[in-house]
């Protein structure tokens, strides 16, 4: 197998602290790998700079000048973490046979691009990079994660355990991804979807080289519900259950209200309000949960997400 050209595509927001340490390591990095053949010369480095406030951008210019192995992608806006990375691997997906997502602020082990390229050669169109301890987070984004995990694992949706947006995408794997039509995008629950074959490299999770995480605590939280309401209908489910639930107790308080009129120790009125409140409670949060069921179909048709994923066709 010829030595594939690797594309390392990474999305940059205010990031003018940490990009030049991070491009030095790169070029180390690449240096190496096309020394030893592992990847060829033509392979490039992709500076996707996210609409940063900062002087982001005049470092990755400076940078693309100096080294052609640099390119840069100028986002108009601040479109998201997500989105940043979306652009740079429908931008480099034509000119490459493998690319590799990867922070800025090299938290994540570079060294381990040397297994994603192994498993790769193996035959592996997706490789995950699966941090193997948290000790360098904070015990709260320790916590908050693992819990995250763990509540989309019950709601159905198909994740790779500790492993955050660093990974090996073959040629093929990101033309199937960029075939997904969807606008919330939650990269992490997408690509297991594609079903090719894949592996889990492991790696010990740093800190940021330089400069402050870009993930406030208020767009993790938004990062949390853009996984969930992105691929789980089951919050509807929820709220279907809750009406049946209601509605049974409606007929329990039923029993008891009219045990309670004939007996006749209640007010007047008090019975037919009650049974309102319980029975009408019910039926609406039922209803609520049906035209929610609705909603989600709809939501998930407007996805337009591919119907198969080919893999191969020997004619
Ligand atoms: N990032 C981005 N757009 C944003 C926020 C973040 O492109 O709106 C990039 C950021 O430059 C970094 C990566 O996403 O390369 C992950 O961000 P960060 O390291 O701050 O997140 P953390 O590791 O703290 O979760
Ligand atoms: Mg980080």
């Amino acid at each position: 197998m010829e030595a594939p050209v690797l594309y390392i595509v990474i999305p940059c927001y205010n990031e003018e602290e940490a990009l030049p340490i991070t491009a030095k390591r790169l070029v180390e990095l690449t240096d190496d790998m096309i020394a030893r053949a592992l990847i060829a010369p033509e392979s490039r480095i992709a500076l996707v700079d996210d609409g940063s406030r900062d002087k982001t951008w005049e470092v990755i210019c400076a940078l693309n000048r100096e080294d052609k192995r640099f390119q840069g992608i100028k986002l108009a806006h601040n479109a998201g973490h997500m989105n940043a990375l979306w652009a740079g691997m429908s931008m480099v997906c034509e000119h490459c046979d493998a690319l590799v997502t990867i922070d800025a602020d090299l938290q994540d082990d570079v060294n381990a691009i040397y297994g994603f390229l192994e498993k790769y050669r193996e035959g592996c169109d997706v490789v995950y990079g699966v941090r193997n301890d948290r000790s360098k987070d904070t015990a709260f984004k320790r916590a908050t994660a693992q819990g995250f995990y763990k509540m989309m694992h019950r709601l159905g949706v198909e994740m790779v355990y500790n492993h955050a947006d660093y990974r090996l995408l073959s040629r093929r794997a990101v033309e199937a991804l960029l075939q997904f039509g969807e606008v919330n995008m939650f990269l992490r629950g997408m690509v297991p979807l594609l079903g090719f074959k894949s592996a889990q490299v492991f790696y010990e999770r740093g800190e940021r080289v330089a400069g402050e995480s870009k993930y406030p605590l208020k767009k993790m939280l938004g990062f949390a519900v853009e996984g969930i309401t992105s691929f789980s209908n089951k919050p509807i489910r929820f709220v279907t259950l809750l009406g049946l639930i209601c509605a049974l107790l409606g007929v329990a308080m039923l029993i008891y209200v009219l045990v309670s009129l004939f007996a006749g120790n209640s007010v007047a009125g008090w019975a037919s309000m009650m049974m309102s409140i319980w029975l009408l409670g019910g039926m609406q949060l039922i209803a609520l949960g049906l035209i929610g069921e609705y909603v989600g179909k709809i939501y998930m048709e407007t996805k337009r997400r591919p119907k198969f994923i080919l893999e191969e066709y020997r004619k």
